[in-house]
């Protein structure tokens, strides 16, 4: 992080007029009073209140010049047997959040987003998984009503839409009533999302799918070899449909990791894993935008909150203008850094939800 003083100056005015976008955080699992899912990452905090635990809070997405977080609603595995229920719950916790303070604004489209520059972070509300469905169309069309405009269609696990990564072996992908979904979100204008997919999974949607689709939170798997990741032939067919993909800043998906190692506390691995950087993220940045020929598929996705770890220079959202000093210092142009932080994946927001 070797940054020259005007780069700096440049960068952070950029930042400060840019509308900045991140796809994914789970502040609203690590905030929710009754979760029985810990995230490691500072539960029992306050959404309201700067902490030191966790990634975000509104302080924090103030001090980070973040305009628009996508907060993802994710029921717990153990309640999946009742997911609709439950998901009006967190729903319930994180509508009422947002009510209650001053500085956040529920939006459903892009004229919002812009309205709100500089007043307000603008919430959009996705769900991490399609359980919430219980395998019924016709709650979609509700959850829309409620304000759901980026739907994960699944989360590591199986559902009733698709497996999701940790079932990559069973060699399948999206079900009949996971097509008829994605059909569904087009009509509705709900933004169709692949990350947590298997390979087979993430084809099935490109081909079901009219429009762009989106990876919320996904890396390069040409970088980091996890089955989180897309390849570059994945990263070249969601380009060529418009859509965009948002860099996390996920150790364990930005640098290749033995997971039991790490979980044994392996001291080789716990050093891989934190020589993990700002620069590190810049890299899968970097590789996507060379690989599609151009800066109009990259957005950000940070998965704060979703995971104990974070990477340094990024180490929650208050530090999210060092990204925009570190694409300055590798000779970004002003315009490609704008479409990154946030006019991408505002571009197809205004295509899909309106
Ligand atoms: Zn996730």
């Amino acid at each position: 992080m070797d940054w020259t003083q005007e780069q700096v100056r440049r960068a952070d005015d950029l930042h400060r007029e840019a509308l900045v976008v991140d796809f994914h955080c789970d502040a609203v699992l690590a905030t929710l009073p009754d979760s029985a899912f810990d995230t490691g990452s500072g539960q029992g905090r306050k959404l309201t209140d700067r902490s030191s635990e966790g990634h975000v809070d509104v302080p924090r997405l103030l001090e980070g010049g973040v305009d628009c977080q996508v907060f993802s609603h994710f029921v717990e595995p153990v309640y999946n047997p009742m997911a609709p229920g439950r998901m009006l719950q967190i729903l319930g916790f994180s509508l009422a959040e947002i009510e209650a303070f001053e500085h956040l604004a529920l939006v459903t489209c892009g004229a919002e987003i812009r309205r709100n520059h500089g007043e307000k972070v603008s919430v959009l509300i996705g769900f991490e998984g399609g359980e919430a469905l219980g395998g019924d169309l016709r709650r979609l069309r509700v959850f829309h009503r409620l304000g759901l405009r980026r739907l994960t269609l699944c989360w590591n696990n199986r559902n009733e839409l698709a497996d999701g990564v940790g079932w990559q072996q069973s060699g399948s992908g999206l079900t009949e009533f996971g097509s008829e979904v994605v059909r569904e979100c087009e009509q509705l204008g709900i933004l169709v999302d692949v990350s947590h997919m298997t390979d087979r999974g993430f084809w099935d949607t490109l081909e079901v799918a009219g429009g762009p689709v989106i990876a919320s939170h996904s890396n390069s798997r040409a970088l980091c070899g996890s089955m989180r990741n897309l390849t570059d032939e994945m990263i070249l067919a969601l380009a060529a449909k418009g859509g965009v993909i948002g860099v996390n800043y996920v150790p364990f998906f930005l640098v290749d990791l033995d997971f039991d190692k790490l979980r044994q506390d392996d001291v080789q691995e716990r050093s891989k894993a934190e020589a993990a950087t700002v620069e590190t993220v810049l890299d899968h940045i970097d590789h996507m935008v060379k690989l599609t020929g151009s800066a109009d598929h990259v957005g950000l996705g940070s998965d704060f909150d979703g995971v104990p770890t974070s990477v340094k220079g990024l180490e929650d959202t208050s530090e999210v203008p060092n990204l925009t000093r570190g694409l300055v210092a590798r000779g970004y142009s002003d315009g490609d850094i704008v479409k990154i932080l946030g006019e991408n994946f505002l571009r197809v927001i205004e295509q899909v939800c309106g």
